[in-house]
């Protein structure tokens, strides 16, 4: 029976569901984890049951980061609605096991055009539009619109740059509004980074001394310091931190290195960071949610595998000048890193860029010392002569062979040349100049190319594919109907399906009106594994529910080895 008296309750404690905000920004510089610490911040937060939505602010001019280079800014993390993104949002939805949405992620670009459109429609009635407060407000609207979507207790939102860019000014003032209005529901989290200069041997604080005052200059105060490091932060370094920047020597949080980022919630929560931002945000634990037993657990198969596995990753992308830039397959490592761990395995990647086989084709026998061989997404010709050359050594010798997008076509294009016999089989994003162009841009994709049109034009996102009874993929996905994300703006060319599946290349998968293909495979007899996706299944791996497509091709990887 309800009652006045429920009825009132209930309204109070509506009323005392405050939402939350926990703001990351970066200290001294970039790239020390702020992604991955806001990620386990997240986790932790989840194991007090609470509800949290993590943001993502980029605040550079693109619209998104569709058209930015890979081995400079990283992966291209595409959500399920097609927004490409930062590939911090994919550590989100990994650690948190979450479907983000774009209004989970940000740019100035994106902010700044939406805000200079309104005007151009008189949405601001003849108002003179200022960064402040119409940027502000516009930056505060989508973070509302975000938390509102998920329903959540609590906003983690990490701020991209480091304290002092001029770019990140505009997001910091947005938060610095908001903690005025809500001084309890706010708090700023600063990722910081203590070098131990080589000639000195000695953790240095001024840097992080000097960060904090920057961010003061702003009129914001940060409520806890993580202290990045190659090693742990001893008691007289806390104490200086502490009292240099004004906070609880017990709000500065070591983070040395580690191996695994996965080891980052459980190391956090030796400082006891949940006790700290839960007091600082005048909140207490809701249902404890295993205290992360099941996160530990998934940590240790890391640690306790049985299996050593060595898997070939053969595309480009991986050097810029003397370093091997794998952060731009991040999603493609962490997919294998799960289903590997869950089949009791500890997977090797190594990095090989295609060019080596096209200067020196002797090279490429030494793939058979690898249990699996996989092609990455890619763009462009650079390279590709030489991942075919691969694609060939992994078919023939039968090596458990995973393509994904690219990966996928190239083994098309391999397949039409090497067994069909169409010696001048490509794709027309290498050249037009062929007989049997097997891969071809979609019309309308070619309009785009032609316009000059690149921004959020490949096709993007979410879309289903309707599997083969009895074919691999529908065995390792025990369903018939997937969904995966995508990315890309060529397709198998429909005029060869009929030659290339009477030469035996099965297509396994396809659109619901069956016009795109989106896997393809050989039987089980004439290869152990053999398959391609036109799609980027790496985007939907989490620690806790490896990717089955993945799992499949580990396993036969273990079986074989
Ligand atoms: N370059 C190919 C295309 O655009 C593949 C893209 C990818 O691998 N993501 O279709």
């Amino acid at each position: 029976m309800i009652t006045e008296k429920t009825k009132a309750n209930e309204k109070e404690s509506k009323k005392s569901k405050q939402h939350k905000y926990i703001f990351v920004v970066g200290g001294v510089m970039s790239g020390v984890g702020k992604g991955i610490a806001t990620s386990s911040i997240g986790k932790i937060l989840q194991s007090k049951g609470f509800k949290v939505n993590p943001i993502k602010v980029d605040p550079y001019l693109n619209v998104d980061a569709g058209n930015m280079n890979p081995t400079e800014h990283g992966e291209v993390f595409v959500l399920d609605s097609g927004l490409e993104t930062d590939q911090d949002m994919g550590n989100y939805e990994r650690f948190l096991e979450m479907d983000l949405i774009s209004d989970d992620y940000m740019t100035s670009g994106m902010i700044y055009k939406h805000v200079i459109e309104k005007e151009r429609n008189l949405g601001y009635r003849g108002k003179c539009v200022e960064a402040i407060p119409h940027i502000t407000d516009e930056i505060a609207r989508r973070w509302k619109k975000s938390a509102e979507h998920h329903n959540s207790d609590i906003s983690l939102i990490e701020i991209g740059g480091t304290i002092g860019d001029y770019q990140n000014i505009l997001f910091i003032e947005a938060a610095r509004t908001l903690k005025i209005r809500h001084p309890q529901d706010v708090m700023f989290i600063m990722v910081s980074y203590l070098p131990v200069p080589g000639t000195l041997g000695e953790m240095k604080t001024r840097p992080t001394q000097n960060a904090v005052r920057q961010l003061n200059s702003y009129g914001v105060q940060p409520d806890v310091i993580i202290a990045r490091g190659t090693h742990s932060l001893d008691a007289k370094r806390k104490e200086k931190i502490a009292f240099s920047c004004a906070i609880l020597p017990e709000n500065v949080i070591s983070a040395p290195d580690i191996k695994s980022v996965y080891d980052v919630p459980l190391n956090f929560e030796k400082d006891r960071i949940s006790s700290i931002i839960l007091k600082t945000l005048h909140m207490r634990t809701k249902a404890h949610n295993g205290e992360l037993e099941d996160w530990k657990k998934f940590v240790e198969k890391r640690t306790k595998a049985k299996h050593k596995l060595n898997i070939a990753v053969v595309g480009k992308y991986f050097d810029t000048g003397d370093f091997v830039l794998s952060d731009a397959y991040v999603s493609v490592i962490e997919a294998i890193k799960f289903s590997s761990y869950w089949k009791d395995a500890n997977t090797e990647l190594t990095w090989i860029n295609s060019k080596d086989y096209e200067a020196n084709p002797k090279l490429i026998n030494d793939l058979k010392k690898f249990d699996g061989i996989i092609v990455p997404g890619g763009f462009g010709e650079s390279g590709v002569e030489g991942v075919i050359m691969a694609i060939k050594y992994a078919r023939e010798n039968k090596i458990p062979y995973l393509g994904l997008c690219y990966g996928m076509q190239l083994a098309v294009v391999e397949y039409c040349r090497n067994v069909i016999g169409w010696k001048d089989a490509t794709t027309s994003e290498i050249t037009n100049k062929s007989s049997h162009i097997v891969i071809d841009i979609m019309p309308d994709q070619k309009k785009n190319l032609d316009n000059g049109n690149y921004g959020a034009t490949m096709r993007l996102g979410a879309y289903v594919a309707l599997l083969k009874e009895g074919s691999i993929v529908a065995k390792s996905y025990g369903k018939k109907e997937v969904s995966e994300r995508h990315r890309h703006r060529y397709e198998v060319n429909l005029e060869y399906i009929k030659e290339m599946e009477k030469a035996g290349l099965v297509f396994s998968g396809t659109s619901p009106d069956g016009k795109l293909m989106e896997y393809a495979e050989l039987p089980k007899s004439v290869h152990p594994f053999f398959v391609g996706t036109q799609a980027h299944p790496e985007f939907k791996a989490r620690p806790m529910h490896p990717h089955p497509l993945f799992t499949s091709f580990i396993e036969v990887c273990l079986k074989n080895k």
